[in-house]
């Protein structure tokens, strides 16, 4: 497979990938690139459950956050196996027969097409996440309307100056607004089973920046005021310096008790349906290894 002008993401960079080769702002070729495939206990609950979500790690990234804990293999795209798209569905169909409560595909938005085909070519009898930056167009969530389930979101930012020093992208909001109405137009309100595993909908994530309470607050207060009540929104306070974050000395450092609380308390104010990750898990400890577990 040849894609000759690729438009997948608001980069809209137009260039040609080959199968293994890209030239655009992702570097990546066409063909699917997967760091790690392992069923993953430190979602939110309704993600992990007690089985694992089976989540497969994607090579790349379209965004390009100075913070990203996964830069290993989101910017310096140090890790990765190349596979084809009966490979992928391989990779899907035998996290299912570990247990997994879903199919978790992190950072997938390089891949949409492949990924699409691959859904295609073997249907899943789980849950499909699609756990995303938010950085998308309308134009690839509407070529996979009907094959994902969940839709994991973040709202990282709605102030373009602040989206452009910290992850490249001064479009970011606009776009990550428009997407998040265009996740929850496909997938309606949340649906949870018995054993409380959200099995469709779109649950919206955000993590807390040190020093950016600010941010936080209106990101809370533009959910608040754009989405119908009832949708589930993740506030993530394990947020730890990674990548080239000691570049930005504002940032490098964990979040303070009193900025989670501020942030915290604001949450409860708007009357958001939220969840909250503790401060406890800002560990590194919690970034899984990216070792190409579940490819060899
Ligand atoms: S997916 Fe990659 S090559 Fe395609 S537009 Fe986005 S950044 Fe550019």
């Amino acid at each position: 497979m040849i894609l000759e002008q690729c438009s997948l993401c608001p980069r809209h960079c137009g260039v040609r990938r080959e199968p293994s080769q890209g030239k655009g702002f992702c570097q990546m070729g066409i063909h699917p690139m997967v760091a790690r495939a392992a069923l993953h206990f430190w979602e939110e609950p309704c993600i992990s459950g007690t089985k694992g979500s089976g989540t497969v790690f994607f090579t790349g990234c379209t965004l390009g956050c100075v913070f990203c804990q996964n830069y290993e293999i989101s910017t310096r795209r140090a890790v990765g196996k190349e596979l084809t798209i009966p490979e992928l569905a391989d990779v899907f169909q035998r996290l299912i027969e570990q247990g997994a409560h879903n199919i978790n595909l992190v950072s997938p938005t390089q891949f949409a097409l492949p990924i699409a085909q691959a859904l295609r070519l073997r249907p899943v009898p789980v849950p499909v996440v699609y756990n995303s930056s938010g950085y998308e167009t309308q134009e690839t969530l509407q070529m996979l309307e009907g094959l994902v389930d969940v839709y994991l979101p973040d709202l990282k930012y709605v102030t373009p100056h602040i989206a452009g020093r910290y992850s490249g992208a001064p479009d970011y909001p606009e776009y990550a607004q428009k997407a998040i109405l265009e996740m929850l137009r496909q997938t309606g309100p949340a649906q949870f089973d018995e054993q409380g595993i959200l099995v469709k909908g779109t649950m919206v994530r955000h993590l807390i920046l040190p020093g950016n309470t600010r941010e936080s607050i209106a990101v809370l207060e533009w959910l608040r005021d754009n989405l119908p009540s009832g949708v589930p929104v993740s506030l993530m306070a394990q947020y730890v310096p990674c990548g080239k974050a000691a570049q930005f000395p504002e940032i490098n450092r964990s979040i303070t008790v009193r900025e989670f609380e501020k942030v915290e308390h604001c949450l409860m104010e708007t009357g958001l349906d939220g969840f909250v990750q503790e401060r406890s898990s800002a560990q590194k400890g919690y970034i899984p290894p990216f070792d190409l577990q579940g490819l060899k």
